[in-house]
């Protein structure tokens, strides 16, 4: 028997209390098909995590098997102007692109200081100041749960989109991703041009940063508008940019000339943010939630501890609020499990 009763509080950025009678941590591979097979003769569903920074338990009891993926690994075969990384899905993921920068690898430096682990990257197709792991990613390793073999998807297979992959959509619930296979490049990195770092760059006098000093400009400005989660609990942006067509924003911009607009292949990306921050609910607190007073795209836990229900009033309120002054329906991030 390896699936064992768990508390599960620590687990989920926001420390929302919950437990499963069915928890499972895999350091070893070998481990996989048996604890697979044990949640199928249980009939529970299998719900794989890394360390549950984007996940939000939305019930106290999960009825699932709760598998954290926690197999290490970290391969690299080096090519003329890139090396292939291959790394274990429970490698922590700002370790890799610290490593990736100390041995002069471009590619993953903009997505410096996001927690979590390696392996669930590619859910979300994880992204920061232009830079997506999708560009990054040459292959990853799964466990098909349906047939019940190890195979590989390139980076195609993975059907990666703006915070989007397969895995949130045909595979969710049928694959464990096992590892991750980047493609990092031995060419100077390009400066991301967000508006944020090229201040930080201008201010500091450096026309052409280095690695090292990208990273370090990206920590500084996250540090500096995002909540550390080991000191505040929370799960990073709560609400997905939502992306309208040109004549929904420019209808908005007529009323909000500030409104920043960034315009793409899909229609216009707004940010989630500025559209909370804008009708001033940045600093709102729904019992033990906070609307971040410094983003308002994070809610964040006000004690050590957030309130599922605290949790749920405040997104709702957001949602609605948002709907009712700008027609927009904002998406959450995160998944809520229930
Ligand atoms: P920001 O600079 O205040 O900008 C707000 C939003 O506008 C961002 O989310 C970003 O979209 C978009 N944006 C800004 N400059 C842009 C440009 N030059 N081209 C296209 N889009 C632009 O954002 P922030 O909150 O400080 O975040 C900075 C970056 O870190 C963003 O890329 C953000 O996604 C990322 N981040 C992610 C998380 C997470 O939990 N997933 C948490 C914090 C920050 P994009 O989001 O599409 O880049």
């Amino acid at each position: 028997m390896l699936l064992k009763e768990a508390d599960l509080s620590l687990l989920n950025g926001l420390r929302i209390k919950a437990t499963t009678a069915s928890f499972f941590q895999l350091k070893n591979i070998q481990d996989l098909k048996e604890v697979v097979s044990e949640a199928n003769d249980k009939k529970l569903e299998i719900f794989p995590i890394g360390l549950g920074t984007n996940i939000v338990w939305g019930t106290k009891n999960i009825d699932k098997a709760v598998i954290q993926i926690a197999l290490s690994g970290y391969e690299v075969v080096e090519k003329k102007d890139y090396s292939l990384i291959k790394i274990g899905s429970g490698e922590n993921w700002d370790k890799c692109v610290e490593k990736s920068v100390k041995n002069d690898l471009s590619g993953i430096e903009a997505l410096s200081s996001i927690p979590g682990n390696a392996g669930t990257t590619p859910v979300q197709n994880v992204g920061a100041y232009g830079s997506e792991i999708s560009n990054a990613l040459e292959e990853v390793q799964i466990f098909d749960l349906v047939t019940g073999e190890f195979k590989n998807l390139s980076n195609r297979d993975c059907k990666f989109g703006y915070r989007d992959s397969v895995f949130k959509k045909n595979l969710k619930g049928k694959a464990i991703i096992t590892s991750i296979t980047l493609r990092l490049s031995k060419k100077p990195p390009s400066i991301p041009r967000y508006v944020d770092v090229e201040t930080y760059f201008t201010k500091m006098k450096i026309k052409t940063p280095d690695l090292a000093q990208i990273r370090q400009a990206i920590q500084e400005i996250r540090a500096s508008k995002l909540p550390d989660p080991k000191l505040i609990p929370n799960c990073g942006s709560f609400f997905k940019n939502p992306i309208v067509t040109k004549d929904e924003a420019n209808k908005i911009k007529t009323v909000f000339p500030n409104m920043p607009y960034y315009e793409n292949v899909n229609g216009v990306k707004i940010s989630a943010g500025w559209l909370i921050d804008t009708i001033g609910l940045k600093g709102k607190r729904f019992g033990t939630i906070e609307i971040y007073n410094k983003n308002a795209l994070v809610l964040v836990a006000t004690e050590k501890k957030a309130k599922i229900e605290d949790l749920i009033a405040a997104k709702n309120y957001i949602i609605k609020k948002i709907r009712e002054d700008f027609g927009i329906t904002l998406e959450t991030e995160p998944d809520i499990i229930y």
